[in-house]
C-alpha cells in the first residue's frame, strides 16, 4: 500500500481538508501528471478524516476499488478515482455507485484542480453542515439543562403517545433514567390504570385540541401518592397538523393535604373528632330529604355525659378531655350506614338515625350506653360520673322538622337525668 500526502492542500483549510493522498496498494508511484510533491505514508490507519485519497483505478475492475476503500475508511474522507486511461461511461458509474465521489481521468488531462475544487467544497459544506448540527445539538443541551434545573415534571409526546423528550423531575417521577422514558409510552411504564386514564384525557385532546387543565392523583408507586394539576397542550407542526402533546405536572399534594384539613377542620370537632354541629344539620338535611321522599320515619337523640363537670373538678380538665375522647370512640364505633354522630357542644352529642337504622335507634343507643357505662364510668365526690343519659324522639319528617324533634329528644334527656342518669327516655 503506497499512500503519498501533499500537505500544503490541508494548509489551504485546516479546518475541513486534512490532507491529500496518493492511495495505491501496490506501490504504483504517483504519476507526474499529477503535479504532486509526494510524503509517503505507510500506515494506512494515519489517514485522517476529511482527507482526499486519489485511489488509481483500471478501465476493467481489477485491482481494489472504491468500495474497499470505502469500507475502511468510513464515510469521512473524499475519494477521486483516478484512471491513467479513459475509462467507459458504464465503468465511471460503477465508480460512482461503489463509493467513488469524483472520477479523474489523466488521459486527456482533465484539470485535476476542478476535482480538488470539489472535494475542497465537499468538506466545506460537510464542515458547515457539521457546525450547524453541533450549534443545534449546543442549543438543545441549554435547552435540556433549563429544564432539567426545573421542578416540574415536563413532557413531549408524538401523536401516538410515544415519549420525545422529558426532564429529569418527570424521568424521577416515573422512577426511570430518561433514556427509559424516550421512545416508548405511559402504558410501558405506569400501572395499566394510570396509564389507562391519561390516554383517555389524550384522546379527548387530540379531538378537541387547545389546552387541558385538570387535577389527577398519579399513583405510579404504592408508597407514594401525589396529586398534580396537568396542564396538557396539542402541538401542531408548520403546517397545523397536530403532531404531538405537551405535557407540565404542577404538584399540588401539598395543597390537597391542606385542603383535607381544611375540610376536616370546618366539618369536625377538634377535640373529638367527632363531626361539628353544622356538619351534623348538614347531613341530616340530605337523608330527611330522602326519608320525606320515600315516606320514611327517622330517629334522633340527644346525649349529655354525666356528673361530667364533677371529673373536671376532681380531676383536671385534661381526664375530663381524655373522657370525652373515649365516650366519642365508643359512640363512634356504631357509626354505621344510617347513623351520624356528632358533638352538639360541651359533653353533649346528637345521634341521628335514618334508613333502616331508624327502626334499631333505641337498641343501638342502647348499646352505646351501656358500653359507655362500663368503660367510662367513674366513681366521684357527687356520685357515678363518665355515663351517659340518652333522650330519643322518632319523628316522621314529613310533619315534623329536626328542630322540635331534637327539642322532645331533650326533654326525654332531662326525663332521663331526673330519674337516675345512665338511661335512655323516649320522647312522647
Ligand atoms: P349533669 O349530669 O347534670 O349533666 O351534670 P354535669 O356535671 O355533666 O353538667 P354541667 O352542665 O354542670 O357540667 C358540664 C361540664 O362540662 C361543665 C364544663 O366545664 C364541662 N365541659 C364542657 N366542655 C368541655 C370540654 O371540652 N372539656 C372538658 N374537660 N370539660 C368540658
Ligand atoms: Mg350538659
Ligand atoms: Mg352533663
Amino acid at each position: 500500500m503506497n499512500l503519498a500526502r501533499r500537505p500544503e492542500l490541508s494548509d489551504a483549510s485546516t479546518e475541513t481538508l486534512s490532507g491529500l493522498y496518493w492511495y495505491a496498494a501496490d506501490g504504483e508511484p504517483v504519476p507526474p501528471e499529477l503535479d504532486v510533491a509526494p510524503i509517503i505514508i505507510h500506515d494506512i490507519r494515519t489517514v485522517e478524516a476529511h482527507a482526499v485519497l486519489l485511489l488509481p483505478v483500471r478501465p476493467d475492475t481489477t485491482g481494489p476499488g472504491p468500495g474497499q476503500i470505502r469500507a475502511l475508511h468510513g464515510q469521512d474522507i473524499y475519494i477521486i478515482a483516478v484512471s491513467q486511461l479513459p475509462v467507459s461511461l458504464a465503468r465511471q458509474q460503477q465508480l460512482y455507485a461503489e463509493g467513488a465521489d469524483d472520477v479523474h481521468v489523466l488521459e486527456g488531462c482533465v484539470a485535476m484542480f476542478a476535482c480538488l475544487a470539489r472535494a475542497k467544497r465537499h468538506f466545506e459544506r460537510s464542515h458547515g453542515a457539521e457546525t450547524k448540527r453541533r450549534d443545534l445539538k449546543a442549543q438543545l443541551d441549554i435547552l435540556q439543562d433549563a429544564l432539567d434545573h426545573l421542578p416540574t415534571p415536563i413532557y413531549l409526546k408524538n401523536i401516538n403517545g410515544w415519549y420525545q423528550a422529558c426532564n429529569t423531575a418527570f424521568a424521577n417521577l416515573l422512577s426511570r433514567p430518561r433514556e427509559e422514558v424516550i421512545g416508548h409510552r405511559l402504558e410501558e411504564l405506569a400501572p395499566a390504570e394510570t396509564a389507562e386514564k391519561h390516554e383517555t384525557s389524550d384522546a379527548r385532546l387530540r379531538e378537541l385540541g387547545g389546552l387541558m387543565c385538570y387535577e389527577t392523583d398519579v399513583c405510579l408507586h404504592d408508597d407514594d401518592q401525589r396529586y398534580v394539576m396537568l396542564h396538557k397542550a396539542l402541538v401542531s407542526d408548520e403546517h397545523g397538523k397536530p403532531c404531538g402533546i405537551a405535557g407540565v405536572m404542577i404538584d399540588i399534594t401539598e395543597r390537597k393535604r391542606l385542603e383535607a384539613r381544611l375540610m376536616n377542620a370546618a366539618e369536625r370537632d377538634p377535640l373529638t373528632d367527632a363531626y361539628n354541629r353544622r356538619k351534623f344539620f348538614e347531613l341530616a338535611d340530605q337523608a330527611i330529604s330522602d326519608a320525606v321522599a320515600h315516606g320514611d320515619t327517622l330517629c334522633v337523640a340527644a346525649i349529655d355525659v354525666d356528673n361530667f363537670k364533677s371529673i373536671n373538678d376532681e380531676f383536671g380538665h385534661a381526664e375530663g378531655d381524655i373522657t370525652l375522647c373515649s365516650i366519642v370512640d365508643i359512640l363512634r364505633t356504631h357509626e354505621t350506614e344510617g347513623v351520624i354522630v356528632a358533638r352538639a357542644g360541651g359533653e353533649e352529642f346528637f345521634v341521628f338515625f335514618f334508613g333502616a337504622a331508624a327502626a334499631r335507634a333505641e337498641e343501638i343507643l342502647q348499646a352505646m350506653r351501656t358500653e359507655i357505662s362500663q368503660y367510662c364510668q367513674i366513681r366521684t365526690a357527687v356520685g357515678l360520673a363518665g355515663t351517659i343519659s340518652v333522650g330519643m324522639a322518632a319523628f316522621d319528617p314529613a310533619a315534623e322538622n329536626i328542630d322540635r324533634a331534637l327539642r322532645r329528644a331533650d326533654a326525654a334527656l332531662y326525663h332521663a337525668k331526673h330519674h337516675g342518669r345512665n338511661r335512655l327516655s323516649r320522647a312522647r
